[in-house]
């Protein structure tokens, strides 16, 4: 069987860890979020990504859900001691490595995709991360800033430095227009037997991808289900609120899949806090509701069980 899944950083990270345990003999291609990529000190960093790489290949910290394991800040203080900034956003020793090696080897001329390829050959993910595109596309977010008035900053600068505490005016995806989706991306949604939404930013990490020419066309032409960050009208963690809001969406299971449509999604899975919703129905999709909280692998494992039965049940 073939899964395709699309995600973001942690919400991905987490349902892929489950996903890759209820589905062991499944091929999984997982295409990641790069519109939080950023360079920073010369270095081209790939949260998403290295979330992804970094929680399948167990070298996650897992309280905080990014960054490595084991995490030192020597770099980042002798840094600072230059006075050599930013200080929001925290890379630890290790984790300088990874962007050490994508920085070297994208300078050398090798396309993002290869470079994670190649990252990915240590930390054997046991899925096939491939980014949504190899071209340049950064999230900006337009801002009312009550320092420096109205502007558009780098969405890590308004989600970690200002911790969306300043409303979002608007959020684009700069570059998405003119990218093309990475080599193996189309392809691996035209063979794939089910695509799955995890429970990632519908906004800022799927909205993200389905952005990138051509991806949203393909994958519409599959079975689709998707699975709710939002639990009871809230996101389970992180500030996913504000991004809905900037594109005018409530905060809630119903609007996130309404928003995705009927046209993209078949099915959709909602909390048990949400069950109302799914007796009600959404036009257009099957609605089912579940216990959404990825409190621990076996949790986790029957919510990405759900999603992939659900999906071949409505598999035409
Ligand atoms: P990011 O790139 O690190 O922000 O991660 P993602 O975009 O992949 O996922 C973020 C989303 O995951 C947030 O909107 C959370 O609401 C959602 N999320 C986190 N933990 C859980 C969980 O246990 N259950 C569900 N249903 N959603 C979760
Ligand atoms: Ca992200």
């Amino acid at each position: 069987m073939r899964i395709v899944a699309l995600a973001g950083g942690i919400g991905g990270a987490r349902f892929l860890r489950g996903l890759r345990a209820a589905a062991p003999e499944a091929e999984i291609t997982v295409i990641g979020n790069t519109g939080d990529d950023i360079s920073l000190f010369g270095l081209r960093v790939c949260p998403d990504l290295d979330t992804v790489m970094y929680t399948l290949g167990g070298g996650i910290n897992e309280e905080q859900g990014w960054g490595r394991a084991d995490e030192s800040f020597t770099v980042k203080e002798e840094l600072l001691a230059y006075g050599v900034g930013p200080s929001w956003f925290g890379l630890g020793d290790r984790d300088f490595a990874t962007h050490i090696v994508r920085t070297q080897m994208l300078a050398a001329g090798y396309p993002l995709s290869a470079v994670t390829e190649a990252l990915c050959d240590r930390w054997k993910p046991g899925v096939r991360l491939i980014p949504m595109t190899d071209d340049q596309v950064e999230t900006h977010v337009v801002i009312d800033d009550p320092e420096r008035g109205r502007r558009a900053v780098h969405f890590q600068e308004w989600w970690v430095r200002m911790r969306a505490s300043v409303p979002a005016e608007s959020i684009a995806a700069v570059g998405a227009e003119d990218a093309k989706p990475a080599p193996g991306v189309l392809d691996a949604v035209r063979e794939a037997d089910a695509v799955l939404f995890p429970p990632s930013n519908p906004v800022v990490s799927i909205g993200t991808i389905l952005s990138v020419p051509g991806i949203r066309e393909a994958v519409a032409a599959k079975t689709v289900v998707g699975v709710s960050p939002i639990i009871g009208g809230a996101p389970v963690r992180g500030m996913a609120d504000a991004c809905l809001t900037a594109i005018g969406v409530e905060t809630s299971a119903r609007a996130v899949a309404e928003h995705y449509g009927p046209d993209l999604l078949d099915g959709w899975l909602v909390d048990e806090a949400d069950a109302a919703t799914a007796e009600e129905g959404i036009e257009g999709m099957a609605v089912r509701s579940r216990p959404l909280l990825m409190s621990d692998p076996e949790s986790t494992a029957a919510i990405a069980r759900a999603a992939l039965d659900l999906a071949l049940e409505l598999k035409r």
